[in-house]
């Protein structure tokens, strides 16, 4: 039996009821600040709020600078841009139980973005920058966290949050600090949304975002049209063998921009291409990278070359069976607070990969009941606020119940 006592917690979770006024106030405020990834002072603004709505947690804070993000725009020029810093809050650290929780600081709409404010859809329906991915889900942590600090069971578990900057862009720069956590952490509580129904993202595929440039040779159109190699069509002739690796099982390919601009009397020596993959294994990586060169190699031709970049990011989140466990675990818990949901594999990849790729057991979805997110009609399920503050703490003291007691936590066991 991984944990039984339910009646033990819920009753150290009725504080939470009557939250429903602050959590929604909280979200608002949150929202109404812009994000974007690239908006650093906007992430600092939100880094610097939520310094202050933590700090009644106790706890150590720290501010972390990372390094900027780079990336190689359509022109093939190397570039790197700013982003904002990371917070990151820790509390008995040498407790025997580990807990990382992470939420990610960053929108994906910039700070010329139209949809900047919120607006009630209906009583229960907020749509706002956000409300969903995941600031709500940093509303409910902040209750679930404060539930654990306010009840007797609090000494015998630990915890270290992570706010990172750059998630909407792949985490590149917080990597580190997502590894670092990942050794010292026994579980992970990431707080994207869920789906809108309510149910909680199990598997989730890998993705690796890839850039090619081909450089062929230039020129005269009318003069010497025969000594060119047009870079432009032979990036599309790559472009097409990608799109096969859709035949490949489990294997996911988006060839999403290509770029090239040259006047119509010369013979194009330069085209950008760049294109999402999605695989369901690791083994699968690998066998992107392997066939992506074999492509390359057959698609070469004299005066016709190009360079591959980039790669996976996010290895794929395959459920270990500490992983399911620990899924059952808080489908008990939320059953036991009246909510029902089931666990769907999804496409889409966030820090659950990584966290997972790092070995520890973690939830990743635990943020608000929410949908169309990405979107300027994203929205949150504003009622699901105070039900999921209650799962999360649930989780928090069923761990640090199954400390005091004793309990064998090792079915949770990580997976290096
Ligand atoms: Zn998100």
């Amino acid at each position: 039996m991984i944990f039984d006592n339910f009646t033990k917690i819920t009753s150290l979770l009725s504080n939470l009821d009557n939250n429903k006024q602050l959590m929604t106030d909280q979200l608002i405020s949150l929202a109404e600040i812009n994000s974007g990834s690239f908006n650093v002072n906007g992430v600092n603004k939100v880094v610097d709020k939520l310094s202050y709505l933590f700090k009644p947690l106790g706890g150590e804070q720290q501010v972390i600078e990372l390094d900027p993000y780079k990336i190689i725009d359509k022109n093939g020029h190397k570039i790197s841009r700013p982003i904002g810093n990371a917070l990151t809050i820790s509390k008995r650290a040498d407790a025997p139980f580990q807990v990382f929780l992470c939420a990610h600081l960053d929108t994906v709409f910039p700070e010329d973005s139209h949809f900047q404010s919120v607006k009630w859809l209906d009583e229960d329906t907020l749509n706002g920058p956000g409300v969903a991915d995941l600031k709500g889900g940093i509303i409910i942590m902040l209750h679930a966290l404060q539930t654990l600090e306010n009840s007797p069971l609090k000494d015998y578990i630990g915890w270290q949050v992570l706010f990172n900057p750059d998630e909407e862009i792949g985490s590149l720069s917080s990597n580190k600090l997502l590894k670092q956590a990942a050794k010292r952490a026994n579980v992970g509580m990431i707080y994207e949304p869920s789906f809108p129904n309510g149910d909680l993202a199990g598997q989730r595929k890998g993705s690796g975002n890839f850039t090619i440039l081909c450089h062929g040779k230039s020129a005269h159109a009318g003069r010497e049209l025969e000594l060119g190699r047009n870079a432009i069509l032979a990036t599309n002739k790559l472009a097409l063998a990608i799109d096969k690796l859709n035949n490949l099982d489990g294997i996911s390919a988006n060839v999403a921009n290509i770029n090239a601009d040259f006047p119509l009397n010369i013979v194009p020596d330069f085209c950008y291409l760049a294109f999402n993959v999605r695989v369901e294994t690791t083994e699968n990586m690998s066998l992107v990278t392997e066939k992506l060169n074999q492509i390359i190699e057959a698609t070469t031709t004299e005066g016709i070359s190009f360079e591959l970049q980039g790669g996976f990011t996010r290895p794929p989140k395959v459920l270990s069976a500490g992983n399911k466990k620990l899924l059952d675990l808080v489908k008990k818990i939320g059953s036991s607070l009246g909510l029902n949901f089931n666990i769907t594999a999804t496409g889409g990849c966030c820090d659950g990969n990584n966290i997972a790729s790092y070995g520890v057991p973690n939830i990743d979805s635990l943020g608000v009941h929410g949908g169309n997110i990405h979107t300027d009609k994203e929205y949150a399920h504003i009622s699901s606020l105070v039900p999921r503050a209650k799962m999360s703490a649930g989780l928090l003291l069923a761990f640090a119940y199954s400390i005091k007691h004793k309990h064998n936590l090792d079915w949770l066991h990580k997976d290096t």
